[in-house]
């Protein structure tokens, strides 16, 4: 498989490059981390090369599917872009891309669905889904762009193959002392937001200001807590390096403000990779935090 210019990790492009070539690419392909830029040029170059009818390498470019899969005109290529907000991509869209699904194609072999901002399925719209992806048309592809894979029903994550475009850039790089204190971080800043008023999570959130690497540093460490808070509130064992401050969090916070402070924390990373102003990144930061 030819991947252009778009920059994703080896084991990404291995594993894509074998599906495609052996004409055994999953029916549900989850893409999450990364710019959400990078995401939605993958879907498209995934659904592009799953359609291509020319020789050689796919996609091959040239063919009459390609030139339309570049346009944007190809009719078997359906983009459904939902919003931003958490739990804002309703069942009602779904019901259509149902319908839609089981009619042959138009002019491909296959036919592409990519579900822009998958992170914002409702879980009604999520198990309306999972009848199609559990016995899909042997004709159809569904691509789930999303910012991670957590806001998805471990339902539909069973039955897919999901994959990472952030990985190389979070963490990566960080030396174990950089982590170390990342985490120490985000176990300040969770213990803060339970306090009655913000003046301790500002004096946390401060240390962002000079420091952008720990920032993005902090957030996975941060969204790790509030994953185990909501873990701890369903009963569970947490699995973070901070299980007191989930702890804390998880006797003060709903599950659903646990679920909207993990989406927000998605938020955040995606305004980082889109390069945001930092200082206006880190006054939302606090404020997405006061949920
Ligand atoms: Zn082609």
């Amino acid at each position: 498989m030819k991947f252009g210019d778009i920059n994703i990790n080896e084991n990404v492009k291995q594993a894509l490059s074998d599906a495609i070539d052996s004409g055994r690419l999953p029916h549900t392909i989850i893409l999450e981390g990364g710019s959400p830029q990078k995401r939605l040029s993958l879907a498209r170059l995934i659904a592009k090369a799953a359609l291509c009818k020319g020789e050689g390498e796919y996609p091959c470019g040239k063919c009459p599917s390609c030139v339309k899969s570049d346009s944007g005109s190809h009719p078997d290529i359906m983009e459904i872009v939902g919003g931003e907000a958490a739990r804002s991509f309703h069942i009602d869209r779904i019901r259509e891309i149902r319908r839609d699904a089981f009619i042959l194609p138009n002019e491909a072999t296959c036919k592409a669905y990519i579900l822009v901002n998958a992170q914002s399925l409702t879980a009604e719209a999520q198990n309306s889904l999972l009848k199609i992806i559990e016995e899909p048309p042997k004709f159809v592809l569904f691509i789930f762009v999303c910012t991670s894979r957590s806001m998805l029903l471990q339902t539909v994550l069973s039955r897919s193959a999901v994959f990472n475009l952030g990985a190389a850039e979070q963490g990566g790089n960080l030396t174990p002392e950089r982590l170390e204190q990342a985490r120490e971080l985000a176990s300040g800043i969770a213990y803060a937001m339970c306090e009655p008023n913000e003046y301790e999570l500002l004096k946390k959130t401060a240390a962002f200001e000079k420091d952008k690497e720990l920032l993005s540093a902090c957030l996975p460490e941060l969204r790790l807590i509030f994953r185990d808070a909501l873990i701890i509130r369903n009963g569970g064992e947490p699995v973070s390096c901070s299980p007191q401050a989930a702890e804390k969090l998880s006797k003060q916070f709903t599950c659903e403000k646990l679920l909207t402070l993990c989406e927000n924390i998605n938020i955040l990373k995606d305004s980082i990779n889109k390069n945001s102003n930092h200082n206006l990144l880190i006054t939302r930061l606090c404020s997405k935090l006061r949920v």
